[in-house]
């Protein structure tokens, strides 16, 4: 049984306890962080502090502990329950209080941590097949740069996905491309790869940051705009990243192969910088 992290203690998973008034379960009223352990260490776990920090300031909410003592509290997990390649998932919400729509007053933040075991992640047999999606408008609300737990139309997106035989699905707004339903979006089109410029329609991937700084150290061209599912399906190649997928082909966009319908060269390649770099930063 794994332990868990519950508002300063660490308990068996079956003994923790959240308060039926948590604002997380009544209001959606909570942001939350998955980084990815690999080799029994934290990939970027600066960069994911620093998002969450982010989330909460525009939520006017208080970070119930410091930075220091989170990452203690990711390292004693990942320590405890023994996670070699796994992800550590972080949720702040809050907190309990009567319900009203208002923010309370004086409602203290809860703060949750689990850990779930990932044998193979870096190793993922998807990196070699690649994925298909399909396109699905964009139905969720406005401000996605905020790593928020209303999760519900992306679920909602990955069973859309499921019933069309695919894998994951590409949210598409005003005619471009968004994100995933779990990560963010990319073509290439000769030697350039284009990602959606960063703002509110979009979560700013903490992959997406490192890929991009990797890829121009690589000399390798990057355009940050927007595009369409139709210029994907011209596209030589596309891929996604996110924390727990790192950098995954794309090999399908709505029934049509992209490129040569197989994993491409470009995703290759910065799946194995990505991998290579973070594993040697990794805390
Ligand atoms: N976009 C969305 C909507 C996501 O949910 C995620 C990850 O959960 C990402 C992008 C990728 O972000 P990161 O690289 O920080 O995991």
């Amino acid at each position: 049984m794994r332990t868990v992290y519950v508002n300063g203690a660490y308990v068996p998973e079956d003994e923790a306890k959240i308060s039926v008034f948590d604002r997380g379960f009544l209001f959606a009223d909570g942001v939350y962080e998955v980084t990815s352990v690999l080799d029994g260490k934290l990939i970027d776990f600066a960069g994911h502090a620093a998002r969450l920090k982010r989330s909460l300031s525009e939520l006017e909410m208080e970070s119930p502990v410091s930075e220091d003592d989170l990452l203690e509290i990711h390292r004693h997990l990942v320590r405890v329950n023994e996670i070699d390649e796994g992800l550590v998932y972080l949720q702040v919400t809050r907190g309990a209080a009567d319900r009203d729509f208002a923010y309370p007053a004086e409602a203290r933040p809860s703060l949750v941590l689990f850990t779930q075991a990932k044998p193979g992640l870096a190793d993922a047999p998807a990196a070699k097949k690649g994925m298909r999606v399909i396109s699905i408008p964009d139905r969720r609300w406005g401000r996605r740069d905020i790593k928020t737990v209303q999760l519900l139309y992306p679920s909602m997106g990955k069973m859309m996905a499921r019933a069309a035989g695919a894998d994951d699905a590409w949210m598409v707004e005003e005619g471009a491309v968004t994100e995933g339903t779990s990560n963010n979006a990319y073509i290439v089109k000769g030697n350039t790869i284009v990602t959606r410029h960063l703002g509110e329609e979009i979560l700013h991937g903490i992959t997406r940051a490192a890929v991009l700084r990797m890829a121009a150290e690589a000399q390798m061209k990057v355009e940050e705009r927007s595009f369409t599912i139709a210029e994907a399906q011209d596209a030589d190649e596309a891929f996604v990243t996110s924390a727990s997928t790192f950098v995954m082909p794309v090999v399908e966009i709505d029934g049509e192969p992209v490129g040569a319908g197989a994993p491409g060269p470009v995703a290759a390649r910065l799946r194995e910088i990505y991998l290579d770099e973070s594993r040697k930063k990794a805390v």
